[in-house]
């Protein structure tokens, strides 16, 4: 997050603060420490806030008209099938694997590492880590590694924090780690299985420089159902192509 957006955050906190005050028989102390708790908890639960770090939030960077097609949970047996639309249609994108899910499937996860994909970490059990103290994130985040390590996979120094959330332990293990911490533009809850149409709408959605949200995966669940996403990616590239949009990796 840029300084000067800290800057303002800082100053809508003290505004902030004051209305409550003037506006009820809270005293000042009190408004300002519900302000900051309220700001600390958005913080934590709203992935694209980065207040005391910075994140990859979008693909701006990478030149007019690229986007970035990200995956989340897998490899799953559906993955194979992912891939498959991936080669023919020549684009490579970004796989946040669970470690769990990597034990489950390494030849998977090998053969994403093998097209030329890019592989993040996602943890290794799918907990959500904003209520979690610093020995479990860190137990969690070297069970992922050991995963990896044991399929034989060389990931890109990334992590994608299950759901998005996280606390202070969540960024400084990120950081101890020298992982940067990846966020998401546009997600379009293919996780629920709307319907292959409805993927699609929304993914076309996409604007210049977003990074779309994807599952090949279902958290920790072994028994896994993309079919919709699997079926939904061959429109949804060429929707995008059709846009004249380029794809990038992450990393
Ligand atoms: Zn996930």
């Amino acid at each position: 997050m840029p300084v000067k957006v800290k800057i303002q955050i800082v100053i809508a906190i003290a505004l902030a603060a004051l209305v409550i005050f003037a506006f009820s028989a809270v005293s000042l102390v009190a408004s300002a420490l519900l302000t900051i708790i309220a700001i600390l908890y958005v913080e934590m639960i709203y992935p694209r806030w980065n207040f005391f770090g910075d994140a990859i939030l979008d693909v701006k960077d990478r030149g007019p008209h690229a986007v970035a097609i990200t995956f989340d949970d897998g490899p799953s047996e559906w993955t194979a099938k992912i891939l498959d639309v991936l080669r023919d249609e020549k684009v490579k994108a970004t796989f946040f694997l669970l470690g769990i899910n990597v034990e489950r499937h390494p030849a998977i996860a090998a053969r994403i590492q093998n097209e030329g994909h890019t592989i993040g970490y996602h943890g290794y059990s799918h907990t959500k880590f904003h209520w979690r103290g610093r020995g479990f994130i860190h137990e969690d985040l070297n069970r992922c590694a050991a995963a990896f390590k044991s399929a034989g996979l060389n990931p890109a120094p990334i992590i994608r924090f299950p759901h998005g959330v996280k606390n202070f332990f969540a960024v400084r293990e990120a950081k101890n780690r020298n992982l940067e911490i990846c966020s998401w533009g546009r997600g379009v809850w293919d996780s629920k299985r709307p319907g292959v149409q409805i993927i699609v709408e929304r993914s076309l959605r996409l604007k210049e420089g977003e990074i779309l949200l994807l599952h090949d995966g279902d958290g920790a669940n072994a028994n896994v159902d993309r079919s919709q996403t699997a079926e939904a990616l061959p429109q949804i590239i060429k929707g995008l192509k059709q846009k004249s949009f380029t794809f990038t990796s992450l990393k």
